[in-house]
């Protein structure tokens, strides 16, 4: 028996940020045969995105090392990584590394890193190549996919996956008139904007969340001492991760809530056992995470789109909780008596002079206030693919190669990852990975989901290209 020579499987990825730096990494590591693989994406370096671009040390992965190592067999090798090449990158580990949140700036590092080591380790012919723009358009046939980047270049390749991560949607028509004020950051990683608010003596926050936390620690770090005030529509605040063991498995019990209310029933009944045993709400997450797949995959879209109306708040707030490093800034703040936080929701953002006049209405009253300056940090995702402005999205949406999901969350998917066209024909070479996925998958965003993601994403390609045995 002889075995061929195979001919260069070609994987064209379309964005670069840590999804699909990762499912290059994963093809990469898992190939039999050589692969040519294509990267297209405008930033200036792979595996960054937009979570990993920020260069503030003040901003830290919100979970411990232990769990966001690249490769979950072996989850000491971030860890490992962090010992030995923090300090060449400006970080000293703690003793406890493992259980640290280093700075994002440096787990970019480590993904891009980690990219160039699988490039260097990997089968003899395989490549990788970067092209820096952005992909317009996409063609697919049944056994090619042809891209055209911006620039006027075309990729053909027998596979093809959107990593394209989320979108940010513009200002909203009552709010456009902020854009590019100076009290006015739309964007809370925005470090200039953050820069001209350190004089203030009282910044509005709107949001509560994650994005909240990096602005506090990000004005924390430039020395400002002024006031915050926090709002957020629920009235719900971030808290700081603490070290639990995840609860009990209590949905290991009998079957999956068929209904958001079944949900929240059950989950409410935990939380009072939970609170009457004296133990700690911050296990209940990490006992629902598992299942949020197979509960969101369960569920018909009423019920899915329940979850998000009612429950979503609630459960954004408890499974995505701070790094404690980076909420100490908050906590510290808080301590000081200058930082607030209650329900209200904003009215209307004025421009009055040097301050933006905010009217809110809180949970008591309707309320004018001046601010000296306004941080925006909403966290805006976009979700539904018929609201991107991207041209690439309009263009796959035109051309009827993919299809919102039913959803209004990404586009349409098998559960595995393979798109659906317009007609409902499930493409055999173009998947997504990540945020696209996120009416398939709900949580699809996180680094653990997303690194299970291009796990079985690579080895589903993979398996295509096995070599051909010849007789
Ligand atoms: C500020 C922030 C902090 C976060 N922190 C954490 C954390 O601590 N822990 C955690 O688990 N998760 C975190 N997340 C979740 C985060 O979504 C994932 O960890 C991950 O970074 C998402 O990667 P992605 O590749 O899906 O998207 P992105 O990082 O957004 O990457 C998508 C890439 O696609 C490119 N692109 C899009 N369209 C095109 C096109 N047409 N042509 C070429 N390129 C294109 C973009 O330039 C971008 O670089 C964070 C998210 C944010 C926004």
């Amino acid at each position: 028996m002889r075995i061929d020579r195979i001919p260069h499987h070609s994987v064209a990825i379309v964005g670069g940020g840590f999804a699909g730096a990762l499912t290059a990494l994963k093809l990469l590591d898992r190939a039999e045969v050589p692969l040519a693989i294509t990267i297209i994406e405008r930033r200036e370096e792979l595996g960054r995105g937009v979570a990993y671009s920020t260069t503030e040390p003040v901003h830290l992965v919100n979970g411990p090392a232990e769990i966001f190592s690249l490769y979950p067999e072996d989850p000491g090798h971030l860890p490992r990584w962090l010992v030995e090449n923090g300090p060449a990158n400006g970080w000293t580990p703690p003793a406890e590394v493992g259980s640290s949140s280093p700075p994002r700036y440096l787990y970019g590092t480590y993904v891009r890193d980690e990219l160039a080591r699988a490039v260097a380790n990997a089968r003899l012919g395989s490549t990788l190549r970067h092209i820096r723009s952005s992909a317009a358009a996409l063609v697919a046939a049944p056994n090619r996919i042809r891209i055209t980047t911006a620039g006027g270049t075309a990729i053909e390749a027998d596979e093809a996956v959107l990593a394209l991560g989320v979108f940010q949607p513009r200002l909203s028509s009552s709010e456009a008139h902020l854009a590019g004020h100076s009290r006015f950051a739309a964007n809370p990683w925005d470090a200039r904007a953050l820069d001209r608010l350190v004089d203030c003596d009282e910044i509005l926050l709107i949001g509560s969340s994650l994005s909240m936390v990096d602005a506090v620690a990000s004005m924390e770090a430039r020395g400002y001492r002024g006031r915050y005030r926090v709002i957020s529509r629920r009235g719900q605040f971030v808290e700081g991760r603490r070290t639990v063991d995840a609860a009990r498995d209590f949905l290991a019990e009998g079957p999956l809530p068929a209904t958001a209310r079944d949900l929240l029933a059950r989950v409410k009944a935990e939380r009072r056992a939970i609170s009457a045993a004296g133990a700690d709400w911050q296990g209940l997450p990490l006992a629902i995470r598992p299942y949020i797949l197979p509960l969101w995959k369960g569920a018909n879209d009423g019920e899915r789109l329940r979850f998000v109306r009612h429950l979503r708040a609630f459960w954004d707030v408890t499974a995505h909780r701070a790094a404690p490093e980076s909420h100490e800034a908050v906590a510290t703040a808080t301590s000081q008596g200058r930082l607030e936080y209650g329900r209200a929701r904003i009215l209307s953002l004025a421009v009055e002079e040097s301050h933006i006049v905010v009217k809110l209405r809180t949970t008591t009253r309707v309320e004018t206030a001046p601010f000296d300056g306004v941080i925006d940090c909403r966290g805006h995702q976009l979700h539904d693919w018929r609201q991107i402005a991207d041209p690439f999205v309009k263009s796959l949406l035109a051309s009827g190669e993919v299809r919102p999901h039913s959803t209004g969350y990404g586009i349409d998917a098998t559960p595995e990852g393979d798109l659906i066209n317009e007609e409902g024909r499930v493409h055999r070479n173009l998947s997504a990975v990540g945020h696209p996925l996120r009416g398939v998958a709900w949580e699809s965003s996180s680094i653990t989901e997303q690194r299970a993601q291009a796990i079985a994403l690579a080895d589903r390609i993979l398996a295509k290209f096995t070599p051909v045995r010849v007789a």
